[in-house]
């Protein structure tokens, strides 16, 4: 599954480092710190990774896809270290993340620490989806009133997607609150919800970084989907809680993300975000009440007018319906349906009279 998309550029952020090439080079960003970058073969074209010294040896912060180029260029940066690997840590199960987690921590034979939703997400979504999908999640898809041919070139897509990271034997649990000691550092995890389920940031107090993975991106948003294997989940009230939790941080604290560049601004981004999902709930409630009542499906081409084909269908739909649950939880608006299967299954969203909100 890709992990971000769409767009929300970052005002108010300033980037103190020219990016690394993705191609093994490094930027020592703070003392035994240094920020790397894999590519990916994909619109989204890198994902950042950071090496942690310590005096045992070097911490690897997130792995790249799972490609012969990503193992060629780890084997290369590996042995120029100046020490051996010494651990590895995913902050979340997503492929561009986790990919080469199993791989890492067994040809180095260290251990590796997650937190225990993101192994087992890492586990639980090793399988192949299942073709047909098993009927209750071909529901979620039904009900949204998306046309049966393009849900076909929808789930085609996602069973091409070939990046499944190996499962990794054994792990280390990562709890909020925890505190890993690497080198000088002191990690406190942060744990951030509504882009995965138990999203671990790590976060140095003694000099202000952040270690933000996915939950916090200068340049993209990070997808908030609602996926069929939870269909009534609220996840976009989790990612705002979240965005509240890192508000809490250091004003100047240097944050060091999955994708895009390193930066500061830390609360100017987590408002910028905010404010995206509250301008995207704004025009969901406007396009439900032109149209009266509508299918998420419709509600989907109207909120993601530019979608470029099956794979954005996966993001838009599940983002779409993200942000309706949200607004159905609050009785902002009202969902009629999706119980039963064929037209009476599909779902209908529509305002909620007046009188009847609080
Ligand atoms: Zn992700």
């Amino acid at each position: 599954m890709t992990v971000t998309g769409i767009a929300a550029p970052g005002a108010g952020l300033s980037y103190p480092f020219a990016a690394p090439a993705a191609d093994g080079s490094a930027v020592e960003v703070a003392p035994g710190l240094l920020w790397l970058r894999m590519p990916m073969p994909m619109a989204l074209d890198h994902i950042n990774v950071y090496l942690l010294q310590a005096d045992e040896g070097w911490f690897i912060v997130d792995t790249g896809l799972d490609t012969p180029t990503t193992r060629e260029i780890w084997r290369a940066v590996i042995a120029r270290l100046p020490g051996p690997v010494a651990g590895v840590v995913c902050t979340h199960f997503h492929y561009d993340h986790a990919g080469l987690a199993a791989w890492l921590s067994e040809t180095h034979d260290v251990p590796l620490w997650m937190t225990h939703g993101e192994y087992y997400m890492l586990r639980a979504t090793a399988a192949p989806l299942p073709d047909p999908l098993p009927p209750l999640q071909q529901r979620h898809y039904d009900r949204s009133g998306m046309p049966p041919e393009r849900q076909r070139a929808m789930l085609a897509a996602l069973r091409r997607d070939g990046y499944s990271p190996a499962v990794p034997q054994a792990f280390r649990r990562l709890r909020d609150g925890d505190v890993l000691q690497i080198g000088a550092r002191r990690w406190r995890i942060v744990v951030g919800e509504g882009h995965s389920p138990e999203h671990a940031c790590l976060y140095a107090d003694a000099d202000r970084i952040l270690l933000a993975g996915d939950q916090l991106l200068p340049r993209i948003s990070s997808n908030v989907l609602v996926m069929p294997i939870e269909p009534d989940a609220d996840p976009l009230s989790l990612w705002l809680a979240s965005l509240r939790r890192l508000e809490a941080l250091a004003p100047d604290t240097l944050v060091l993300p999955s994708h895009d560049e390193v930066f500061s601004g830390l609360h100017a981004r987590t408002r910028a975000l905010d404010e995206h999902h509250r301008e995207k709930l704004a025009r969901l409630q406007s396009i439900v009440a032109e149209a009266g009542s509508c299918r998420a499906f419709e509600a989907m081409l109207a909120l993601f007018p530019r979608l470029k084909g099956p794979v954005d269908d996966v993001l838009a739909l599940g983002e779409t319906l993200a942000h309706l649950a949200w607004l159905v939880r609050r009785g902002l608006l009202r969902c009629d349906g999706g119980a039963g299967v064929g037209a009476g299954g599909v779902q209908r969203y529509s305002r909620v009279p007046m009188e009847q909100v609080v």
